[in-house]
Parts: structure tokens; C-alpha cells; sequence
């Protein structure tokens, strides 16, 4: 059945590529974004398609428009983008979650939530459950996108059992490949546009930090297994590749596949910096039916050929 689909963030990494797999799906499309973190460049393919529209808006501020699902992206996910404008951060995930949730209550559209691993925090728990209530900390720098992503969780399970909205909440794992912005400033992309320019690869702290993964078709085909999932299913689900890397062994992974002669830097950890990451996706297999199939030599293959066309073109 073809839906009119809203997709907050719709211009950013993730979102462009859920517009473009919801549009191959026969839906209409709505992205909204504000641009911040997101380009119209991601969509420039999209906007010739009649079933597609984007518009400028900033979801911490009420949108009243006609549709039956959304999926609630918006949000700067790279630390370094996060942090520019912390006190924006939490209002995007918490104003916009409450915004989007009204839109929902009055459209009666079921919505989607894209939270993330960040809501177990630096885990004692590993592999991370969706039962694992995580360890965050509450003032540090990374809390405007940890705790925004906590309380919008709370927000969606507070409309769910206030007001019976059909929500859905995915717990999004690290998530790269073709799309993402050079100067993004997330390891996979930092470490890629170095090697191919040849210089130092910077490691922050001593490499020994985890994280798991998961190419970017593999994550969007999650996400949609989960919104078209029964009504009872409301999640939290993890989504993500259950291979763990140290972040030493994703440097050398890159400069071989990239056959560079880039160096190791070793840089500062940045605070409150997980020590280890790794999801157990036991759920989602077992209500979505759904595991990542994509190895990472070859989304990483895919996510260089990407980068090499981005930097040709200078
Ligand atoms: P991204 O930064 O590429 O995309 C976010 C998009 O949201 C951008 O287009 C940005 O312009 C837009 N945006 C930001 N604030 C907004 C606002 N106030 N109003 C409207 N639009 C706004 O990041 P991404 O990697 O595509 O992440 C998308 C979503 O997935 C985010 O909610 C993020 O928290 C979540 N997520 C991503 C990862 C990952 O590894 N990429 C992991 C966990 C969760
Ligand atoms: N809202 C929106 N679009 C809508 C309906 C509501 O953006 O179509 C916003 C509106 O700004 C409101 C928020 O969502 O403040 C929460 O809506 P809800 O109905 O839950 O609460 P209330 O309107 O009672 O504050
Ligand atoms: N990282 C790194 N060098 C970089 C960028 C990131 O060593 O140039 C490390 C970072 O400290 C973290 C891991 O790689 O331990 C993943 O960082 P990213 O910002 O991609 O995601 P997140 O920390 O949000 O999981």
C-alpha cells in the first residue's frame, strides 16, 4: 500500500537513503530539514521524482502537515556536529520529538524514532540488550545527544501509554557508507579521506576503543523491517552489525583497502568516549527477521569508491 511518508532529517546520511529506498517502494516522500548538518546535494537525485518533496523547516517548531508514517530523524549524529551548538541538540530531540509525536496524535500516522547505541552510554554491559538501561553521564559533552535521544525515548513511550500513538523506536549502532559528508568528522570518514590523501591517520587515545559497524543498506532495510512490523512491536530495537573492530584495526583495515602511505597519529581521547561498543541484535532477528549481510571490507570497498568520486571533483 503506497503512504505518504514524512522523513524528518530526510537531506542528512541516513535520511536520503531511506527517501530513496520509501520512494523505490512506490511511497510519497516529505523530507524535512533545516540543513544544518544534512545538504540538498544528498537529494539532488530525488528531486526530479514527482513523489518527492523537500522542505525547509526546523522540527523544534510545530509542523502541521498530511501523513501516515513518520520516521524522526533529524538530528546531528557526529560528535563534532553535535557539540557546535549543544543546547540546539537536546532541543531538536526533545522539542522535535514532541513536535513530531503531536503531529502523529492528530494524523493518527505511526512514527518511527531513530535513537541510538549512545543511550547505553560507556557500557558494563556487554554485548549491549535492549534491557541494559545504560550509563550516561548527564553533564558531560556528549550529553545534548545522549540524554536528548533518552528523554525522546521516554516522550514516545510516555505518548504510547497516554494517548495509544502507534510508535516504533530503533536503537541505531554505528551506521556508514557512501553519502556521508567529508568533513563529518566520524572515524569511518576522517580515517577514509585520509588515507586517500595520504595523511597521518589520527587515532584518538590508544586505538583499544570498540565500536560495531553496519553499512548503510543493510541499517535502512531495518529500519523499514521495523515500521512495517506488527503494532505490538513497539521496540526499543538495536540495529547494527554485531562485529566488533578495535579502532586501531579499522586504520589498518582502511589503509590496506585503500593501499595508502598514510601514518598512525595518535591524538587525545575525547571525554566520556565509549570503551567499547557491540549490539546483540537477537531482537531483531527475531521479531524482524532481520541481520546485516554487508562485510565490512566490502562497505568499506563502496564507501572509498564514493570518497575518491567526492574528492575528483574537488
Ligand atoms: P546527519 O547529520 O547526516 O543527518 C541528520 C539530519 O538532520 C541532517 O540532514 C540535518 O540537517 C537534520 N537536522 C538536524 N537538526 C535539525 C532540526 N532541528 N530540524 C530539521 N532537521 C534537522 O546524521 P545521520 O548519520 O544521517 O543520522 C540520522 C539519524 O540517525 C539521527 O537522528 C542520528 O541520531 C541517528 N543515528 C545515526 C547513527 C550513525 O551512525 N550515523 C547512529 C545512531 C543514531
Ligand atoms: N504539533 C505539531 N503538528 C501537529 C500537531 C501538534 O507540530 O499537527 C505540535 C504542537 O506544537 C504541540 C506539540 O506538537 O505543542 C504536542 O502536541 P500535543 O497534541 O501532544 O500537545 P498540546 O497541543 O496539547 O501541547
Ligand atoms: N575516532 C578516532 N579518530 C577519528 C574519529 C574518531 O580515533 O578521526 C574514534 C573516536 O574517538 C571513537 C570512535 O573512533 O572512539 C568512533 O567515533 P565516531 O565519532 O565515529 O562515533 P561515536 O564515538 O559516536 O561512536
Amino acid at each position: 500500500m503506497n503512504m505518504r511518508v514524512l522523513v524528518t532529517g530526510g537531506a542528512g546520511f541516513i535520511g536520503s537513503h531511506l527517501c530513496r529506498r520509501l520512494l523505490a517502494d512506490g511511497h510519497e516522500v516529505l523530507s524535512v530539514d533545516n540543513y544544518f548538518t544534512g545538504s540538498r546535494q544528498n537529494i539532488q537525485d530525488l528531486l526530479a521524482n514527482p513523489r518527492f518533496e523537500a522542505m525547509r523547516h526546523d522540527v523544534t517548531f510545530p509542523l502541521y502537515v498530511e501523513v501516515d508514517r513518520i520516521f524522526n530523524f533529524a538530528c546531528p549524529a557526529s560528535p563534532i556536529h553535535y557539540q557546535r551548538d549543544p543546547v540546539q541538540t537536546t532541543k531538536t530531540s526533545v522539542h522535535g520529538a514532541i513536535n513530531m509525536l503531536g503531529l502523529a496524535k492528530r494524523t493518527g500516522a505511526r512514527i518511527l524514532q531513530a535513537s541510538t547505541s549512545e543511550v547505553y552510554g560507556d557500557p558494563e554491559c556487554h554485548p549491549q540488550t535492549e534491557s541494559y538501561w545504560g550509563r550516561v553521564n548527564p553533564i558531560g559533552i556528549r550529553s545534548c545527544y545522549d540524554e536528548g535521544k533518552r528523554c525522546a525515548e521516554t516522550l514516545f513511550f510516555d505518548y504510547y501509554r497516554q494517548h495509544a500513538l502507534d510508535i516504533k523506536v530503533v536503537r541505531i549502532f554505528n551506521t556508514y557508507g557512501p553519502g556521508m559528508q567529508l568533513q563529518d568528522g566520524r572515524v569511518v570518514s576522517n580515517f577514509i579521506v585520509q588515507a586517500l590523501r595520504g595523511e597521518d591517520i589520527t587515532i584518538y587515545g590508544d586505538g583499544a576503543q570498540t565500536r560495531s559497524f553496519c553499512f548503510v543498506s543493510d541499517l535502512v532495510d531495518g529500519v523499514v523491517a521495523m515500521m512495517d512490523s506488527p503494532a505490538d512491536f513497539t521496540g526499543p530495537v538495536n540495529l547494527g552489525n554485531p562485529v566488533e573492530y578495535s579502532i586501531a584495526e579499522i586504520a589498518e583495515t582502511i589503509i590496506s583497502l585503500c593501499g595508502s602511505a598514510s601514518r598512525l597519529s595518535y591524538m587525545p581521547l575525547p571525554e566520556d568516549d565509549p570503551r567499547q561498543r557491540q549490539p546483540d541484535i537477537s531482537l531483531a532477528r527475531e521479531r524482524l527477521n532481520w541481520q546485516p549481510s554487508v562485510a565490512l571490507e566490502e562497505g568499506l570497498q563502496e564507501t572509498i569508491r564514493y570518497f575518491q568520486q567526492v574528492l575528483a571533483r574537488g
